[in-house]
């Protein structure tokens, strides 16, 4: 078939997706990432990004940047094993491991590479990989690289998860796999609860603390802190994509033997360029900002629950949580892309999300907190969502 008759099949695909309601349009920044940005003439007050510590535009995140830029060099024009490593990439996965407490880590590309990559380098068909029905994207891709068995269980269910660890009772290993956080509603994984069946069934766990690492639990080491397991977490993967700086780069910190594995055999690392020194000389700075001071994820916890309360207070139905995470409930989805659009028109910048994203019925706004907003800011974009309730008469 010539790309003239190819052409029809895309264009209906691009005008059914249109018809959904579903089609992306992305919003233009003229400035730096931060809590206001601006777009076009036009200066907006930002709670959708994932810059929760505002490091995205840090001076020393920028400084050490540029430093590295100056001694290491732009790009390595390698991957890892052949010359594609240096001193700092070693330091930076040093730091990982430190900071989490872990034997050693190792840098992939992006955090969805490493959860491409995890899978299957560690497992066979042997095996068993128990998963969250919710998971992120990049571990059902990675899940599915896989010749395991994939048994689902329930989003955050105990009972279920149960269930599917005496289904696969007769596996080699049994992965149990959960996203730390999700991030539709800003919930946490039952660590303690999934830790406990994983001692009673003999598993191994592994958390995706993406929406967690650098500000989840009392000094921002995740949510395996927060639920009081960090020695029973057996593997972490994680991103410098969101709170760590959010450029780019992502990593696993595990034991030893599954870190060692993965450098041997997981494909993403393998076969993807190293990270470029800039981003990892930034990333060491990142992690060194959050091991020194929980400055900066308290003043986050403090914005959010100065946030939440405002919300709650004003009549707003929020799901209960503390994450910085807070989706605003509105149910309908034309109603949650008409909330969003009107907040625009008083200056503020959030994202309405509806099925299929989330469940039929339960579109919602969802509210990304920094520990960069000002309370003034956040007193702001409350008094915009009032306003806006007012006209579509939500409230
Ligand atoms: C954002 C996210 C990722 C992807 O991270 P990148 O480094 O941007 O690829 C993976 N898992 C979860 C849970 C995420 O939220």
């Amino acid at each position: 078939m010539t790309f003239d008759a190819a052409r029809a099949i895309f264009a209906d695909e691009l005008d059914a997706t249109r018809s959904a309601g579903t089609y992306k349009r992305e919003r233009v920044l003229d400035s730096a990432q931060g809590t206001t940005v601006t777009v076009g003439d036009r200066s907006l007050l930002n709670f959708c990004s994932n810059n929760y510590l505002g490091l995205s535009n840090h001076p020393a995140m920028i400084e050490a940047a540029k430093s590295a830029l100056d001694e290491r060099g732009y790009g390595l024009s390698s991957v890892r094993f052949i010359c594609g490593t240096q001193d700092i990439h070693r330091e930076l996965e040093g730091a990982i491991a430190a900071f989490l407490g872990a034997d050693d880590a190792i840098l992939f590309g992006s955090c969805f590479d490493a959860n491409g990559g995890i899978f299957e380098a560690i497992l066979s068909e042997s095996d068993a990989i128990l998963t969250d029905e919710l998971n992120h994207a990049s571990i059902i891709d990675g899940v599915r690289l896989t010749k395991a068995r994939r048994l689902r269980y329930r989003h955050g269910d105990l009972d279920s998860l149960a269930g599917t660890l005496s289904d696969s009772r007769d596996a080699r290993i049994k992965l149990i796999v959960t996203d730390g956080v999700f991030s539709m509603d800003g919930d946490y994984a039952p660590l303690e609860g999934i830790c406990a069946l994983a001692k009673l069934h003999g598993a191994l766990v592994m958390v995706d603390d993406s929406h967690a690492s650098g500000f989840v639990g009392p000094t921002g080491r995740g949510t395996p802190e927060r639920s009081r397991v960090p020695g029973e977490v057996d593997i972490v993967s994680s991103t410098f994509g969101k709170a760590l700086g959010g450029a780019s780069g992502g990593f696993v910190a595990a034991h030893q033997e599954i870190v060692d594995l993965l450098r041997q055999r997981a494909r993403p690392y393998l076969f993807s360029n190293s990270v470029p020194p800039p981003v990892v000389a930034a990333s060491l700075k990142a992690i060194e900002l959050v091991s020194e001071s929980t400055e900066l994820r308290d003043r986050l916890m403090t914005n959010a629950e100065r946030f939440r309360g405002a919300m709650s207070l004003a009549g707003f139905t929020i799901a209960a949580g503390d994450h910085p995470i807070v989706p605003i409930m509105l149910g309908d989805a034309a109603l949650a892309a008409r909330f969003a659009d009107l907040l625009l028109d008083e200056g503020v910048y959030v994202m309405g999300f509806s099925y299929p994203v989330v469940p039929k019925g339960a579109a919602r706004i969802r509210v990304q907190l920094s520990s960069g907003h000002t309370p003034a800011e956040i007193d702001q974009a409350v008094t915009a969502f009032e306003t806006v309730a007012r006209k579509l008469r939500v409230l």
